[in-house]
């Protein structure tokens, strides 16, 4: 409350009233005395000045009497007006040369001065006059010594005043100071009251604008209601909110800006302070992890070993590091860098889940040893037959010539045949390849491939058969493609089926698909595999895939195209010997 400026105004101005009061009391009291004793010598003075020097040698004449002393009374009786004596606060009194009470206007207790014997009187002791007084005593004195002609010292006159009067006419003054400084005090209340209200005023006002801005409210803008400073600083902050609003709005802006960024952006990004404890982590960054992350998770917990943090303090802020660590099933790369100085600053960390990109380069190498592989077979094959036939020099029986011929033409039609599924695979993977779509009926391109497929199966003695719900709808797709990825499942079963096996088709829809199911009930795919037969080159037991004249690229092409075309294609659980392939189809197709 006391801190208030209305209470610090009032509080000014009381001392300041207070002060003054005390100034001109201090003043008034000591001018007061100091007229007093003035008037005091003044009236003495011109008793007994040389201008009157015939009152004094009379005296010293009528002292040196033998009734001198009553003689000297008489004198002063006489001049008892002019010397101000009225008996009360001021007297005289008559002594002998050593200061003894011989009489007076009034009579002494004990024979003894009211104050003893004063410094004027010991001044006059000694042969002068003693007139000397200071405001601070409670009396004033003056000792006349009356001498004779020879100069010996024949009676003291004395006169004292117990300055009630002076005593009196300050405690009067003392009074009617009282009096003013409570007028002086009650004046200063109500000047304060007026003078806060004129001048804290519109300073509360401004005051209270500065909360609400504070606690984010820029749209009352505060009333200029004068030209002085009080006017001028309500106008300068008016501006200053304006500018304040606009810079938090712009920084707002960014902020948003930037936590979308870090809320979708797919690297993680993890900030630690100087001290190394947790200020921001993305969910990215959470998953990539595989950490809650929260506040109290701290930089060596998570990247002490990649990188030891206050090393990373120390790095020059344009530099940063690279390192690479693993999380679970992922591989991660990760760039740390410093972020502003030592004391405020801290390490940020991108994270950049690098799995893929790994697994990528993994299988493209996998792919070359594969492909390097498929054909260099074929190729030996196709060389050493070649070779042998050209050694021969036509000494082999033509049987055999015709034989090793037939070797080398079906491996250079396997070369083909790998080289046409690769160059179908790559236009795919590139998006080359040309989808035709049209709308036709999905019972169709079943029923158009079961026909082509069964004297295969008839071949090999297996029972193909083929069930489809009523009414399949059309569907929008490449249909020379899809029965492309038809003939793959059921030449597969075929091929995987022994000598007498049963093959089954099967079809319908579900709520916006269409499906396909073949079964077979032949040597199935051991649960290891079943995972990976779409990899390319992917095959369970490559030779006698190869025997059969598979290349390990069927299922990856098929895949290939069921994903263009927004389906799914994967081997269904299957109960007993064999397996079962499942192709799903959307009915209403988008366009790809
Ligand atoms: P391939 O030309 O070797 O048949 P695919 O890509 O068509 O290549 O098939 C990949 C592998 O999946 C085959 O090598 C085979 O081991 C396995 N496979 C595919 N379909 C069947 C099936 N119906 N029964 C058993 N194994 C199968």
């Amino acid at each position: 409350m006391f801190r208030s400026l209305h209470m610090k105004l009032t509080m000014i101005l009381l001392l300041l009233i207070t002060s003054l009061m005390v100034v001109i009391a201090a003043f008034l009291t000591t001018s007061v005395s100091s007229f007093y004793i003035d008037t005091f010598y003044q009236q003495i003075n011109a008793v007994f000045s040389e201008e009157n020097e015939d009152f004094y040698s009379s005296l010293c004449r009528e002292a040196a009497q033998a009734d001198g002393a009553e003689r000297v009374q008489a004198m002063l009786e006489a001049n008892a007006g002019l010397l101000g004596i009225d008996y009360r606060t001021r007297n005289y009194y008559v002594l002998d040369s050593s200061g003894n009470y011989l009489n007076g206007s009034a009579t002494l207790e004990n024979g003894l001065l009211p104050h003893g014997t004063t410094a004027n009187l010991l001044i006059a002791q000694n042969g002068s006059v003693g007139d000397e007084s200071s405001i601070t005593d409670d009396y004033m004195d003056v000792a006349i010594p009356i001498v004779s002609e020879s100069g010996s010292l024949l009676s003291i006159i004395y006169i004292l005043d117990n300055r009630t009067t002076v005593s009196a006419l300050n405690d009067q003054l003392f009074l009617i100071i009282m009096q003013a400084l409570l007028v002086g005090l009650l004046i200063s209340l109500l000047l304060s009251f007026l003078l806060s209200k004129a001048m804290v005023g519109p300073i509360e006002k401004l005051t209270a604008g500065a909360e609400r801005v504070a606690a984010g409210d820029f749209d009352s803008e505060l009333p200029v209601e004068s030209t002085d400073e009080i006017g001028i600083l309500t106008g300068t902050f008016n501006e200053m909110a304006e500018v304040l609003q606009q810079t938090l709005a712009a920084v707002e802006s960014e902020r948003n800006k930037l936590d979308t960024l870090f809320l979708h952006m797919t690297d993680g990004v993890v900030a630690f302070d100087h001290d190394g404890q947790l200020i921001h982590a993305n969910p990215a960054a959470k998953e990539m992890l595989g950490q809650t992350l929260d506040e109290d998770c701290c930089y060596n917990d998570l990247f002490a070993h990649l990188f030891p943090f206050e090393q990373m303090l120390a790095l020059h802020r344009s530099n940063h590091t690279e390192a690479e660590m693993r999380a679970g099933d992922r591989i991660l790369e990760l760039y740390l860098a410093p972020f502003a100085d030592l004391e405020s600053g801290g390490v940020l960390t991108v994270i950049h889940d690098a799995t893929e990109q790994h697994r990528n380069e993994e299988r493209r190498k996998e792919f070359v040893a594969n492909v390097s592989h498929e054909l260099r077979t074929p190729l030996t094959n196709v060389r050493s037959y070649a070779e042998t036939l050209r050694d021969a020099e036509g000494d082999l029986p033509p049987d055999m010539s015709n034989s090793f011929l037939d070797i080398i033409i079906n491996e250079t039609d396997r070369m083909t045949h790998i080289v046409q599924d690769l160059l179908t695979l790559s236009r795919l993977d590139t998006g080359n390849t040309e989808i035709l779509l049209t709308r036709f009926p999905f019972r169709d391109a079943i029923e158009s491939v079961f026909r082509a497929n069964a004297m295969a199966a008839q071949r090999h003695n297996q029972e193909l058969t083929c069930h489809i719900e009523d009414e399949l709808p059309l569907i929008a797709g490449d249909r020379s493609r899809l029965e492309q990825v038809m003939t793959n499942i059921i030449g597969n079963a075929i091929k995987y089926t022994p000598n007498g096996g049963h093959i089954a088709i099967r079809a319908g829809t579900t709520e916006d698909r269409v499906w396909m199911e073949v079964s077979d009930d032949g040597i199935g795919i051991p649960e290891k595999d079943r995972s990976r037969i779409f990899d390319r080159f992917y095959r369970v037991d490559k030779a006698r895939s190869r025997e059969s004249g598979g290349t390990g690229l069927g299922l990856s092409i098929a895949k290939e195209i069921v994903d263009r075309h927004h389906g799914t294609i994967g081997l269904a659980p299957h109960e007993g010997p064999g397996t079962t392939v499942r192709l799903e189809l959307p009915i209403a197709q988008v366009v790809m």
